[in-house]
């Protein structure tokens, strides 16, 4: 289906559901931030289709953490340029959007068996912001990340997910932003290349998956064995889908998105599940 035809199919669902949908969205190369790409429009569009959240909940690939699971409980966010070799313009770019300190505190008690802990020096990473800027481009809905402890297994990010997914009820957008497939070093940079066979494999079983429910195969590395290894040589682009799985339940309907592979390597597909 057309990112256009999905979109408009998942407007009619939307409007009839009070529990807030759950994104991931693969974010790729920071310069989608300034430039008008197929993605960007469609985060855009997104943007304009989703419900108004009280607050967006974002578990971005970019904020890994050793041990804890850290929660930004900061009023204000601060945008941070993690990246390097990027024009200015891409440094210039803020986003000024508030955080949600009473919902952030109330986040790290909910995780307290996933030894978390609340932080007030993170703010909004690239796997944040250069998604959020098209998605409500007022920077004028409250937003805190919420780190991925990669000292622990796939699993581990599920149960996140299932934590966390009571916030729905409450207004909260989850909001996961990572890669389904993301190897820097196959990287491609030649205009149009072609995605490798890992690539298109490992995207192509975690759409099955997906689909079936089935998040204990998605989450398991010795089942995914090989595959795994190439489409995500560190599995911190993974992550953050694994919790929006995580938070996903059985009444929920699920819609894709831009499912192309960029660069040779990276998987564009972006997914939403939302109240049937
Ligand atoms: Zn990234």
């Amino acid at each position: 289906m057309s990112p256009v035809k999905a979109l408009s199919a998942l407007r009619d669902s939307l409007s009839l559901s009070e529990r807030m949908p759950l994104v991931f969205l693969g974010h790729g190369s920071p310069m989608n931030a300034i430039e008008d790409t197929s993605f960007s429009r469609t985060w855009s569009t997104l943007g304009r289709t989703l419900p108004r959240p009280k607050a967006i909940l974002v578990v971005s690939a970019h904020w890994m953490t050793r041990g804890t699971t850290l929660v930004d409980v900061s009023a204000m966010p601060r945008t941070i340029h993690d990246f390097y070799g990027f024009p200015d313009k891409l440094f210039a770019q803020q986003y000024d959007a508030p955080g949600d300190p009473e919902l952030a505190r109330e986040v790290v008690s909910l995780l307290a068996s996933h030894h978390a802990e609340g932080d007030e020096t993170w703010g909004l990473d690239h796997g944040a912001w250069t998604v959020l800027k098209f998605l409500y481009p007022d920077a004028d809905v409250p937003v805190f990340q919420v780190s991925i402890d990669m000292t622990k297994g796939l699993a581990y990010q599920l149960e996140i997910g299932q934590t966390l997914t009571e916030l729905r009820d409450r207004g909260v957008l989850i909001l996961g932003s990572g890669n389904i497939v993301h190897n820097l070093g196959a990287v491609n940079w030649r205009p149009n290349s072609k995605p490798h066979d890992f690539a298109l494999a490992f995207d192509a079983l975690f759409t099955e998956k997906l689909a079936e429910r089935d998040f204990a195969a998605l989450a398991d590395r010795a089942g995914l064995g090989h595959l795994l290894t190439a489409a995500h040589p560190t599995v911190d682009h993974y992550l953050p889908a694994l919790t929006i799985a995580g938070a996903s339940d059985a009444r929920d309907d699920l819609t894709y998105m831009t499912d192309s592979i960029d660069l040779g390597s990276i998987s564009m597909r972006s997914f939403v599940f939302h109240a049937a």
